[in-house]
């Protein structure tokens, strides 16, 4: 019998044999890749991602789909489903080898704790592909000067090559979502994007500099760092400090933590 869709759980199925055939394309599969997928569903893509690669670890938080998944993918012996929630897996009890892609068509409303999750294991990670929501994920590809560029921007691009790969339309899901989407790749870094000495005051200082994003550096920073040092900054690098935060780059942001 078919299980109606849980919207509380985010249960948008993607149907669109077109974008599924794009997705595993975009993906790069070798048949040596070890894969975690998170939230499969009913499994349409699991199937896909398996006949590429060695082994699927299949993620989903909903019993009832599991049990749908050990019946429709029970011909695939590389596959392992898995009844957990993402965020309280741990990802270093199952990718213990080399390092894993992970694929998933997520959540929207729990898509930046997947990521913040996500990047705590990275060391376990080689490459994640996300199908999000486009504002979220023009959030996190936005680089300097731009309107959706902020605090998860900078996190996301310094531990991550990110890239929007391609839009789907809503109509590609049943049932449809409100929004539309786009398939994200996000490459694991070897180094972190730019040298910072405290990283825990490097994300404080971006953080600090969002919350208060109409306001000038001088003013947003104010209270974060010794005015001293923020003049210090301003001054050798040349930076505006009636600027708004938005114009400091990455790199922008290591200089000052580093000052
Ligand atoms: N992969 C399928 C597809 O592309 O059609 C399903 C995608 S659907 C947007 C998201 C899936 O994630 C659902 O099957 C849902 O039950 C599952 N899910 C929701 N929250 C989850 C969580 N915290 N951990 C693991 N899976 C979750």
């Amino acid at each position: 019998m078919p299980v109606r869709p849980r919207k509380s759980l985010g249960q948008n199925f993607l149907i669109d044999k077109n974008i599924l055939r794009k997705i595993i394309a975009s993906c790069g599969l070798t048949p040596s890749d070890v894969v975690l997928e998170i939230g499969a569903g009913r499994g349409e893509l699991t199937r896909l991602v398996a006949g590429k690669v060695r082994k699927v670890y299949a993620l989903e938080i909903d019993r009832s789909l599991c049990g749908i998944l050990e019946k429709n993918l029970s011909d695939n012996t590389n596959i392992e489903i898995i009844n957990q929630d993402i965020l309280k897996f741990n990802l270093e009890k199952y990718l213990d080898e080399a390092k894993a892609k992970v694929i998933g068509n997520i959540p929207y409303y729990i898509s930046s704790p997947i990521l913040e999750h996500l990047i705590k294991f990275r060391k376990r990670i080689d490459t994640i592909f996300l199908t999000v929501q486009k504002e979220f994920a023009k959030r996190i590809v936005a680089k300097e000067d731009s309107r959706d560029y902020g605090s998860f921007s900078c996190f996301i691009q310094y531990y991550t090559l990110s890239e929007s790969l391609f839009f789907i339309k809503n109509t590609c899901f049943v049932p449809p979502p409100k929004v539309d989407s786009c398939f994200l790749r996000l490459k694991v870094r070897e180094e972190p994007a730019v040298r910072v000495a405290d990283e825990k005051a490097f994300f404080r200082i971006i953080r600090s500099a969002f919350n208060k994003r109409r306001k000038t550096l001088r003013n947003s920073l104010n209270g974060v760092l010794p005015r001293h040092k923020l003049d210090a900054f301003f001054e050798k690098y040349g930076v505006d400090a009636n600027a708004r935060p938005e114009r400091l780059s990455l790199q922008d942001f290591a200089n000052l933590a580093n000052i």
